[in-house]
């Protein structure tokens, strides 16, 4: 063969990888959100003009449970879909940032079959003797499964799930710990995965490691910023920002929305005969209970001293009123250190509830109604929910 000719090629390819590497390594600079960091990484690793593989998945490590954790997964459930995506996307002359653009612009292409599967999937760290995935993780190396070797892994959910002969496993990391991985296939085209794909895909892998410790950091700072140093509950001025979001989401999608409002009865009498250590320990104590018992959509605040806050989306009264009371009798059961210094022997709550749109369509005016009820709740005796 040629020599002059074969060097030329090489550095064509050379000169297109770098490209397709430097355009995604831009894109993730461009934001600091894990989801659009993430998507960004797999549309490089499926995109036709980024490193072209039909399918790609990501997993992040979860360092607390022990586990891998599905976040996102891009491609089709079937050569039919792949077909029709990857013609819209030819006929459109869709590149790598107008793909990224379109998602950061659209709120919810995601929830799609394959995205939804690799969600599901939780795969133990010590499971490494099935789990290809976990292997990757605990190794911090590459793993590239070809028909002779998949079999050995045919019982990992992963491999089952994506029922392809040829699949690459890459790690990332940042500094030296791995913090997820990378799965990709050519599950449709079936074409053979090389050498070269494998490079492209490490050094991208490389770059996306770093790119997602940098948001989890970010995220982390921003919660921190937005967090009650005690309780570590949603502090008042993130209350009142996720006030006015729920409620203007609530009258987009014309859906109720309630806000509980807590005050401990008689907690000047604890503190001044127990200390001011002892009633905040009582403050935290509480907040794990009132966060314990709420839901997932719900954001648990402290509103001030004393005093928190629920906001309760896409509740109606009656129902804010079952969650309150039931709270309430929690409360009530529970046995805090010394409470029998109290005038019932019982540290209880009093609660006040109201609701969007019945009273008040303004964040300021559910707050003064709720506040006004907790107050009648006070003037009944306490230990008391009032609506
Ligand atoms: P009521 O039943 O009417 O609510 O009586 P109360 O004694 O609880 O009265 P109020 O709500 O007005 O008093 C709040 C008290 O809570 C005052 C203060 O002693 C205590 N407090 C407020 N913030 C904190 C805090 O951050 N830490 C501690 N330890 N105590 C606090
Ligand atoms: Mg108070
Ligand atoms: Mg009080």
């Amino acid at each position: 063969m040629d020599e002059a000719y074969r060097l030329k090629q090489e550095l064509e390819r050379s000169k297109t990888e770098l490209g397709v590497l430097y355009e995604i390594s831009n894109a993730m600079r461009t934001t600091l959100k894990l989801d659009e960091i993430l998507y960004i990484i797999l549309t490089g690793v499926t995109a036709h003009t980024g490193l072209g593989f039909n399918r790609a998945m990501l997993f992040l490590v979860n360092e607390k449970d022990k586990i891998v954790e599905g976040k996102m997964g891009i491609g089709p459930e079937n050569g039919e879909e792949a077909n029709s995506a990857w013609t819209k996307i030819d006929q459109e002359k869709m590149d790598l940032e107008d793909l990224i653009n379109a998602f950061k612009n659209s709120n919810n292409s995601l929830e799609l079959g394959f995205n939804r599967q690799v969600r599901n999937l939780k795969i133990s760290l010590s499971d490494k003797i099935d789990n290809p995935i976990s292997l990757a993780v605990l190794e911090g190396m590459p793993l590239h499964l070809t028909s002779e070797t998949i079999q050995n892994y045919r019982n990992s959910p992963v491999i089952k799930m994506l029922n392809s002969n040829e699949v690459v496993f890459i790690p990332l990391k940042a500094k030296d710990l791995v913090n997820g991985v990378i799965v990709a296939d050519n599950f449709i085209t079936k074409k053979p995965i090389t050498k070269d794909d494998l490079r492209m895909l490490i050094m991208l892998a490389n770059q996306a490691g770093l790119a997602i410790e940098n948001s989890q950091l970010y995220e982390k700072t921003v919660d921190r910023a937005h967090s009650d140093y005690l309780t570590n509950l949603w502090n008042h001025g993130y209350f009142q920002f996720l006030l006015q979001i729920g409620m203007e989401k609530a009258r987009a999608t014309q859906t109720p929305l309630s806000l509980i409002m807590i005050d401990i009865d008689y907690f000047k009498i604890y503190n001044d005969s127990m200390g001011h250590q002892a009633g905040d320990r009582i403050l935290k104590e509480m907040a794990q209970i009132l966060k314990n018992q709420s839901r997932k959509i719900d954001s648990v605040c402290r509103y001030g001293g004393e005093e928190f806050t629920i906001i309760l989306p896409q509740t109606d009264k009656k129902e804010a009123f079952m969650i309150a009371e039931r709270l309430r009798m929690d409360i009530e059961k529970h046995s805090f250190l010394n409470e029998d210094v109290l005038p019932n022997k019982k540290l209880t709550v009093s609660l006040g509830i109201s609701t969007f749109p019945a009273d008040g369509s303004q964040p300021a005016e559910l707050i003064t109604s709720a506040d006004k009820l907790l107050y009648q709740a006070k003037n009944q005796g306490k230990n008391t929910t009032c609506y």
